[in-house]
C-alpha cells in the first residue's frame, strides 16, 4: 500500500514537472474554487430542504390544526351558549292552568345571533381546511365530518336558533340536546383529523431534522476531504517547486565554488526545468571557459608547456618538498643558439615550429614528475626533482639529463623544407631545501646559461658563485654610475703625447671615476657598463665638453695654446643620430679651435656601419676635427677600408709596442703599420711606450710620436700642466 502511494506520489511529481508553474497554481486555485462551489451548493440545498420541511410543519400542518381546534372550540361554544340561554327561563301559567316556560328573550336572541355567527365561522374555517391538499385518510375523515357537521348544523343548530327566535323553549331544548348529540358524533372525526395533522407535522419536522443532519454530515465530510486533497495537492505543488529550486540553489553554490561537474538531468518542461537546463548549459560553458582561462593563465599557448607563473608555483612546491626530503633538485635554463637569426631570416612561423619541436624533444628526455616550462622567446626552464641526497651525485644526474637534452635538441630537423641543426646553451644550478629563493635559483640558472653561451654555445655550465659575484658588482656599479655624473664623481686625467721632433703634442683625456666608497675606479671597470646602460652618451658629452673647455682655457696661455687633446669616443656614443650635431654644438658653445681636437675611434666601431660612419666623420672633418684610429692593428680593417676612411692618424696598439724590441713579429707589424700610415699620408702615434728601448725602436722605424708611462702616466690636470710646461721649457 505504502509502495503504491509512493509510486503514485512519484508519478504525480514527475507529471507536474511537465506543467508550467503558472498552470499548476491556476489549477490549484481553480480546484479550490470548485470545491468551495460544490460545498456551497450542497449546503444551500440542504438548508433549503430543511427550511421547506420546517415551513410545511408550520403552514401545511399547524395552520389546519389550528382551524380544526377553532372549529371544535366554536362547536363547544355553541353548546355552552344554548345551555346558558336555556337555563334562564321563567314560568308563566297559561289559561289552561298549565305552566308555560318562557325564555329570557334578549338572551335567546343574542344566543341565536352568536350561534349563527359561529355556524358561519365554522363553515368558513372548514372550507379553508378542506381547500388544502388532503391525503386519502384525511379525505375520508373530512367527508365524514362534512356530513356530521351538516347534520349538526342543519339538523340541530339551525332549528335550535329558529326556536330561540320564536321563543319555543321546548323545541329549543330538544334541538340543544340533539346538537349536543350530533356534536359528540362529529367530534371523533375532528380529533382523528387533528391527530393525523400532528403526525404529518411530526414527520415533516423529523424529515427537516434528518435533512439538516445529513447536510451537515455531507458538508463536513466534503470539507474534510477537500482539505485533505487540497493540502496534499498544495504540498505536491510546493514540493514540485521548492525541491527543484533547492537543486538549482545547490548547483549555483557549486558553480560559485568553481565546481562544474554536477549532473543535471531533467525531463520537465516547467520554468524551473528550463532554468536547470540553462544552468546545465551555463555550467558546461563555464567549465570550458575556466579550463581555457586556466590554460591561458598557466600554460604557454604555443608549446602548451607550463608558463612562468606555473613554473614559480611548481618551484615553490619543489623547495618545500626538498626541505622535507633533503633531496637535491636542479633548475636547468635552456636558451636556443641563434634563434633570433632563424626567426628573422626564416620568419616567425618557422621559429614557432622550431620551438614546438624543441619543447617536445625536451619533454621526451625528462620524467613525468619533472617540469619543463617556457618562459617566453626561446627560453625554457626544466625543473628536476628528487635527484639525490648527495650533492655530487645530484650534480652528476642533473648533468647527464642536461647533456641528454642538449643532444636531443641538437638532432637535425627539416623546417619548411630546409635542414636545421638547432643547438642550445644550458645553465644548471642545484637546490636543496630553502637555501635559495625562487628568484635566486632562476638568476643562478640564467647566469650559468649566459656563461655557457659565451663559452661557445651548445654547452652546459654549472652555476658559479664567483661569476654571480662579479655580475652583482656589475649591477651595483651600474646603479651607482647613474649618480656619478650628477654627483661630480667623474674626472678627466691627462696622458701626455710626445714627439721627438716637435716636443709636447698634447694629451689623451682618460676618464676616471672617483667612487665615494671604492675610491678611484678605472675605465676598464665602468666604460662597458656605461656602454650597455646608455650612460656613455651623457658621460661622453661631458668628457668632450670638459676637454673643449680645457682647450679654450689653454688658448689664453701662449705656452699651452698649441696643445692638442685626444678624446675617446665609444661606439654607442658615435652611433647616436645627433652625434655630429652634439660635437659641433660643443665646439660652438666653447668656441674652441676644432683643429686642436682629435677624436679616437676604434676599428670595430668604424667597420660596423661604414657608410654612416664615413658620413659622420666627413661631416666632422668639415668642422676641422681630426680622427685617430685607436688600438690600431687589433681589428680587421683592410687596406681597402682604410683608404675610404677620412682619418688623420693611426694609433699603434700598446700590445705591439710591449715586445717591439724583443719580438720580431711585433716589430714587423709595427713597421707595417708605420709604412701604411706613410703610404696613406696620415700621422702615426704609438701608445703604451714604457721604456726608452721601445721609444728608440719606434723612432728607428719612423714613428717619432708616442704616448706611454715613459713620459707620463695619465694624471690630473694640474700635474699634467706642470709636466707639459716642464718639458716645453726644457
Ligand atoms: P685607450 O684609449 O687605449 O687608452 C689608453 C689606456 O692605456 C689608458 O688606460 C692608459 O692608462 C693606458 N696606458 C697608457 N700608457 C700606458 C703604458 O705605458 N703602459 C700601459 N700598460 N698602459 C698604458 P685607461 O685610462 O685605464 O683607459 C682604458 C680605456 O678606457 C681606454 O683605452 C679607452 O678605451 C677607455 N676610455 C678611457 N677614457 C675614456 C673616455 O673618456 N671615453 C671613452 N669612450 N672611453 C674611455
Ligand atoms: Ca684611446
Ligand atoms: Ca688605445
Amino acid at each position: 500500500m505504502f509502495k503504491l502511494v509512493a509510486n503514485f506520489h512519484f508519478n504525480v511529481t514527475r507529471l507536474l514537472l511537465h506543467v508550467s508553474i503558472g498552470v499548476r497554481l491556476l489549477s490549484l486555485m481553480g480546484l479550490a474554487a470548485l470545491v468551495a462551489l460544490l460545498l456551497a451548493i450542497v449546503g444551500i440545498q440542504g438548508l433549503a430542504a430543511s427550511k421547506e420541511s420546517l415551513r410545511s410543519v408550520y403552514e401545511d400542518r399547524m395552520l389546519p390544526v389550528q382551524k380544526l381546534a377553532e372549529i371544535s372550540q366554536l362547536m363547544l361554544a355553541n353548546r355552552l351558549l344554548l345551555q346558558t340561554s336555556l337555563s334562564e327561563v321563567s314560568i308563566v301559567a297559561n289559561p289552561d292552568q298549565q305552566a308555560t316556560l318562557l325564555m329570557n328573550r334578549a338572551l335567546a336572541l343574542k344566543t341565536a345571533d352568536e350561534i349563527e355567527k359561529n355556524i358561519e365561522t365554522i363553515g368558513s374555517l372548514w372550507q379553508v381546511f378542506t381547500s388544502s391538499p388532503l391525503a386519502s385518510r384525511e379525505n375520508e375523515l373530512a367527508n365524514s365530518f362534512t356530513s356530521s357537521r351538516e347534520a349538526y348544523v342543519s339538523g340541530a343548530l339551525l332549528p335550535a336558533v329558529a326556536a330561540l327566535r320564536t321563543d319555543q323553549y321546548h323545541e329549543a331544548k330538544l334541538m340543544s340536546a340533539r346538537a349536543q348529540l350530533l356534536f359528540d358524533q362529529a367530534r371523533p372525526d375532528l380529533k382523528a383529523l387533528n391527530q393525523l395533522q400532528f403526525d404529518a407535522a411530526h414527520a415533516s419536522y423529523s424529515n427537516a431534522v434528518n435533512r439538516y443532519e445529513s447536510t451537515r454530515f455531507m458538508a463536513l465530510g466534503a470539507l474534510g476531504m477537500a482539505i485533505v486533497v487540497m493540502s496534499w495537492l498544495g504540498m505536491m505543488l510546493t514540493w514540485s517547486i521548492v525541491n527543484p529550486l533547492k537543486q538549482v540553489i545547490a548547483i549555483f553554490r557549486k558553480i560559485s565554488q568553481g565546481r562544474y561537474d554536477t549532473t543535471i538531468t531533467t525531463e520537465g518542461k516547467d520554468e524551473i526545468s528550463m532554468v536547470m537546463r540553462a544552468l546545465g548549459d551555463m555550467q558546461s560553458k563555464l567549465g570550458v571557459h575556466e579550463a581555457a582561462i586556466h590554460q591561458l593563465a598557466f600554460f604557454d599557448p604555443l608549446t602548451r608547456l607550463p608558463n612562468r607563473r606555473l613554473l614559480r608555483d611548481r618551484l615553490q612546491r619543489a623547495l618545500s618538498m626538498s626541505t622535507r626530503t633533503h633531496l637535491y633538485g636542479a633548475v636547468l635554463m635552456i636558451d636556443l643558439d641563434n634563434f633570433k637569426s632563424i626567426n628573422d631570416s626564416r620568419g616567425h612561423d618557422v621559429g614557432d615550429l622550431l620551438l614546438v619541436e624543441v619543447a617536445s624533444r625536451i619533454r621526451s628526455c625528462i620524467r613525468q614528475s619533472d617540469t619543463v616550462a617556457r618562459l617566453g622567446g626561446d627560453e625554457f626552464i626544466i625543473l628536476l626533482l628528487d635527484l639525490n641526497l648527495d650533492e655530487a651525485q645530484a650534480a652528476l644526474l642533473a648533468e647527464s639529463v642536461g647533456e641528454k637534452i642538449l643532444q636531443a635538441i641538437h638532432q637535425h630537423l627539416v623546417l619548411d623544407k630546409q635542414l636545421h641543426h638547432p643547438s642550445a646553451s644550458m645553465g644548471l644550478c642545484l637546490f636543496t631545501g630553502q637555501n635559495a629563493s625562487i628568484d635566486d635559483l632562476l638568476k643562478r640558472a640564467d647566469i650559468s646559461m649566459y656563461q655557457a653561451k659565451s663559452s661557445g654555445r651548445n654547452a652546459l655550465r654549472f652555476y658559479d658563485p664567483q661569476v654571480q659575484a662579479s655580475l652583482e658588482t656589475h649591477i651595483a656599479l651600474e646603479a651607482e654610475l647613474r649618480d656619478a655624473l650628477p654627483g661630480n664623481q667623474l674626472q678627466l686625467y691627462y696622458q701626455i703625447q710626445m714627439d721627438n721632433v716637435h716636443g709636447v703634442l698634447g694629451a689623451e683625456v682618460l676618464l676616471r671615476w672617483m667612487h665615494p666608497t671604492h675610491g678611484l675606479v678605472l675605465p676598464d671597470q665602468f666604460i662597458s657598463i656605461a656602454e650597455e646602460s646608455g650612460l656613455i652618451v651623457p658621460i661622453g658629452e661631458w668628457v668632450l665638453q670638459t676637454a673643449c673647455e680645457q682647450l679654450k682655457a689653454w688658448e689664453r696661455d701662449p705656452r699651452a695654446e698649441k696643445l692638442l687633446l685626444s678624446v675617446n669616443v665609444s661606439a654607442r656614443q658615435f652611433r647616436q643620430a645627433d652625434f655630429v650635431a652634439m660635437v659641433s654644438g660643443v665646439l660652438k658653445q666653447t668656441g674652441v679651435n676644432p683643429q686642436r681636437l682629435k677624436l679616437e675611434l676604434t676599428e670595430s666601431l668604424v667597420l660596423h656601419n661604414i657608410v654612416d660612419t664615413v658620413d659622420k666623420m666627413k661631416a666632422l672633418n668639415c668642422h676641422g676635427i681630426h680622427f685617430s684610429m685607436d688600438d690600431f692593428g687589433t681589428g680587421y680593417s683592410s687596406l681597402a677600408h682604410l683608404t675610404t676612411l677620412p682619418i688623420q692618424q693611426l694609433k699603434i696598439d700598446r700590445s705591439f709596442v710591449r715586445n717591439i724590441a724583443s719580438n720580431r713579429n711585433d716589430a714587423i707589424i709595427v713597421q707595417t703599420i708605420i709604412g701604411m700610415a706613410n703610404n696613406l699620408g696620415v700621422a702615426v702615434i704609438a701608445e703604451g711606450v714604457e721604456d726608452e728601448e721601445q721609444r728608440a725602436c719606434l723612432e728607428r722605424f719612423g714613428c717619432p710620436s708616442y704616448q706611454g708611462y715613459l713620459c707620463g702616466k695619465p694624471m690630473p690636470l694640474l700635474e699634467f700642466e706642470e709636466l707639459a710646461m716642464r718639458v716645453i721649457t726644457v
